[in-house]
């Protein structure tokens, strides 16, 4: 259905009226009172003169505001663009000025790194910002009516998202009406076996088809938790998935992995999702794997690779539940392709899955053109991507823009493989590959092996440039508290040696480690993504 996002909630307001949407600590909210509080916040934009071609910030941790503030501002005709409230002052201030926002809806706890911000109009959740309007009061004295505005869902820019970092300068990814609510329905229809329709009222909803028990995700009745950051782009997906499917969402803020433990149990959820570094520690908690959650019915992961270790690990936790691994990135709004869920049995270890729906993918040479120049299975390039859930472009940066997209293929700077059967493997990102000699040397698959060493907590592998030869691969590695095989103190732990040696021997010359630094911790970004530029700045 083409229809703008604001439709997404109406349709759930309608479906699951009183079911919780989310929950908060002692707070809650109902499909209906989310509703109702979003027409509100979008009314109060209009009344201040807010609406279409504008942009709103929206600077806020994870919290119950983030919901009515999105979809308000949505509802009001207005772009949404989300930003990390953990950025420092001024690549705050540069970020919102790069967007061109008008409004910042800010947190009483991260509103002071709004300082070198210029803003015309600041509503703040929890105790006021100098001359910031309060957000509860802002809400209440707006109408609960949907706000007139006319839309065109394939043109109308809804997010104005920005990329991770991880690689290089965070960029401004315009996505429109259409680009969001295809790509929630795309994950939604796939792992609750439904099919998109429209309410009486035009406004969309999905109907469960074939045998509910089939699926890992049933409508109306799922019950999850989650971490994932609402400014990234998993996390936004997963907020309209979990709008789309009437899933009741539990916020936690940060992650403690005993009071998660405790919250999944006591909730009975039926499903957990997040990056691999949140499986990784709740892994190390001992209650993860006392508990009883026998309510889990699916697990799924993305925004990074899933080490083998983990997901082994999580196969043995949850006998016949499925996990699936997604892949995508903030130019395809959040997804491109995911693991079959609705039999276990057909999901592929080590693999992100099959294409979604309406997507096309092509494995491509460097500077090859994804129309004509697709590599066969079993060979790798860089993974090409066209569907509608691709972003028209950057946000004022037309060269970077021609640089990824050509006749509506996005060139995602990811290395993937098919196999024969056309199912995708993330080997590297394109920019973390070494040269060594004229030899491609995957960092990741240096990790699995690390990760494989036991006494080996975590790692991550980097280049050390080398005159001559190109780049030496590096590894950053944390030490398991504990030995391998469990069996009490490890004083000291695993020594550099015995990793060289465990790893070495099982690749050829021409990637084998030459240093190990041990660390306490390797550096992740919110969205749960190692910080490879800052271990390479480490090296000096
Ligand atoms: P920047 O592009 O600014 O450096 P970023 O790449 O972190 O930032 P995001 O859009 O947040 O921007 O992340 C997308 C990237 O995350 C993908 O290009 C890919 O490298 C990685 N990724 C996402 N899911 C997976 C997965 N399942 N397996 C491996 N890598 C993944």
């Amino acid at each position: 259905p083409d229809v703008p996002v604001g439709s997404l909630l109406a349709g759930a307001a309608r479906r699951y009226g009183e079911r919780v949407a989310f929950r908060h600590a002692d707070e809650e909210i109902t499909f209906r009172g989310l509703w109702e509080l979003a027409c509100r916040f979008a009314n109060a934009l209009r009344q201040h003169g807010v609406g279409r071609g504008d942009t709103v910030a929206l600077h806020l941790p994870n919290c119950l505001a983030f919901p009515v503030a999105y979809y308000g501002t949505l509802l009001s005709g207005a772009t949404f663009s989300p930003v990390n409230p953990l950025l420092p002052p001024r690549p705050l201030a540069g970020q919102l000025t790069d967007s061109g926002a008008s409004v910042v809806v800010t947190h009483g706890s991260v509103a002071e790194a709004l300082r070198h911000s210029d803003i015309e109009l600041l509503i703040t959740v929890r105790s006021g910002a100098p001359g910031a309007l309060d957000f509860d009061r802002f809400v209440a004295e707006a109408p609960a009516t949907r706000p007139a505005v006319d839309l065109t869902p394939g043109t109308d820019l809804a997010h104005l998202g920005y990329t991770g970092g991880t690689t290089g300068r965070s960029k401004g990814v315009r996505l429109t009406h259409r680009n969001v609510v295809v790509n929630a329905l795309q994950y939604t229809c796939w792992s609750s076996g439904s099919v998109p329709a429209l309410d009486g009222t035009g406004d969309v909803t999905v109907d469960q088809i074939g045998d509910e028990h089939e699926w890992p995700v049933r409508l109306g009745t799922g019950a999850t938790l989650t971490l994932t950051p609402w400014f990234h782009a998993m996390g936004l997906g997963g907020l309209n998935m979990g709008v789309l499917s009437g899933t009741s969402v539990t916020i936690h803020e940060r992650l403690d992995p005993r009071a998660y433990v405790t919250d999944a149990e006591r909730l009975r959820v039926t499903s957990l999702s997040g990056a691999p570094a949140l499986f990784a520690a709740l892994l190390r908690c001992e209650d993860f794997h006392t508990a009883d959650l026998s309510s889990v019915r699916s697990l799924s992961s993305g925004a990074a690779p899933m080490p083998r270790v983990v997901a082994d690990a999580l196969r043995a936790r949850f006998p016949g539940v499925v996990i699936t691994e997604g892949y995508g990135l903030t130019e395809a709004t959040m997804g491109i392709t995911t693991g079959p869920t609705w039999r276990s049995g057909t999901r592929k270890a080590g693999t992100v899955g099959v294409p979604i729906f309406d997507t096309e993918v092509r494995i491509v040479p460097s500077g090859g053109d994804p129309e004509w120049d697709a590599l066969p299975p079993g060979t790798p390039g860089e993974v090409c991507a066209r569907g509608p859930q691709v972003m028209g472009g950057y946000h004022g940066r037309d060269d970077e823009t021609a640089a990824v997209l050509d006749r509506g293929w996005l060139r995602t700077g990811d290395i993937g493989v098919f196999d024969d059967e056309g199912y995708l493997s993330i080997v590297d990102r394109k920019k973390d590959l070494l040269l060594y000699k004229g030899y491609n040397v995957y960092p990741r698959e240096l990790e699995e092996l690390l990760l494989a060493v036991p006494g080996v907590a975590s790692a991550a592998v980097v280049g050390r440039p080398a005159p001559d030869v190109g780049e030496l691969p590096v590894a950053f590695v944390v030490r398991a508290p504990r030995s391998g095989d469990g069996s009490g103190d490890s004083s000291g732990g695993v020594t550099a040696e015995a990793v060289l040696a465990a790893v070495n021997e099982q690749v050829p010359p021409y990637k084998r480690l030459r240093e190990i630094h041990f660390v306490d911790a390797i550096p992740v970004s919110g969205a749960g993504k190692v910080l490879k530029r800052q271990l390479r700045e480490r090296l000096g």
